[in-house]
């Protein structure tokens, strides 16, 4: 299948799943998560109408970047991002899905302020536990959001959660019930400067559940692209692989 066929089924699968939880198929924002994928068939795909490159390591990401950069794409980092690649993500992402602790907010904003400017950002919440290190834990999220809207660096636009890796639906669907219902408590909550305008949940293996549950932002890999070589446990460090190689 070509990038284009399979963008289009993607497309209308979106579309299908936004009539069922009752939004237009334009309210779903596509993120194209372009790990391994090399600069050439990244411009393929926005050759193909699609614009939000989303990458998951810094170093790699830059290379694309050098490649593309007078594309018309707009670049999410979302992927764990390590304190010590701060000023590396804010030469290209426009949007950083990951911000799950305080010392990284801290890094951000002060890195932010000498450059004199702000980037968005959305909170990783940890909704399956056991499976990942990363994110903040569900009951947490609320304390990070408020301590985070006091830096006016960062533009907090949402909230991200990987869903759990399972073939059970049901488990799968509750992950990302609890970042909805983080998410609705923010918007009574209120915060000043918070806006909750993304819930990015959702991958190939589930992102129609992920849009019945209430996501408007989908971060999407091998449905586009197809299989990857590289294992994504180069990608997600996990307490299980022990892998974590920055
Ligand atoms: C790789 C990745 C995706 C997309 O995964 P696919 O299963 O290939 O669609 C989404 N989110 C994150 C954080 C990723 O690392």
């Amino acid at each position: 299948m070509s990038i284009k066929e399979n963008l289009e089924r993607v497309r209308q699968n979106i579309a299908h799943a936004a009539m069922k939880a009752g939004k237009r198929p334009e309210d779903i924002t596509l993120v194209m998560a372009t790990k391994t994928v090399d600069a050439e068939r990244i411009r393929e795909a926005i050759r193909e109408g699609e614009h939000r490159i989303g990458e998951n390591r810094v170093q790699e990401a830059l290379k694309k970047y050098q490649v593309l950069k007078n594309e018309d794409a707009e670049w999410h980092f979302i992927g764990h991002l390590q304190t010590n690649k701060v000023k590396d993500v804010l030469k290209f992402a426009s949007m950083i899905h990951s911000v799950d602790r305080l010392s990284l907010v801290e890094k951000l904003d002060q890195r932010l302020q000498y450059e004199g400017r702000s980037v968005n950002i959305l909170i990783q919440v940890n909704t399956s536990h056991e499976e990942s290190k990363y994110g903040v834990a569900p009951e947490e999220a609320v304390s990070l959001v408020k301590q985070t809207a006091k830096y006016d660096t960062l533009k907090i636009r949402g909230l991200m959660t990987i869903g759990l890796f399972t073939k059970d639906e049901e488990k799968i669907r509750k992950c990302f019930k609890i970042l909805k219902g983080v998410h609705d408590t923010l918007i009574k909550e209120d915060i000043g400067g918070v806006q909750m305008k993304y819930l990015s949940m959702g991958m190939s293996g589930d992102y129609q559940i992920a849009i019945e549950e209430g996501g408007n932002m989908v971060r999407i890999g091998t449905a586009i692209f197809g299989a990857r070589n590289t294992p994504d446990a180069y990608y997600w460090p996990s307490e299980k692989t022990g892998i974590d190689k920055g």
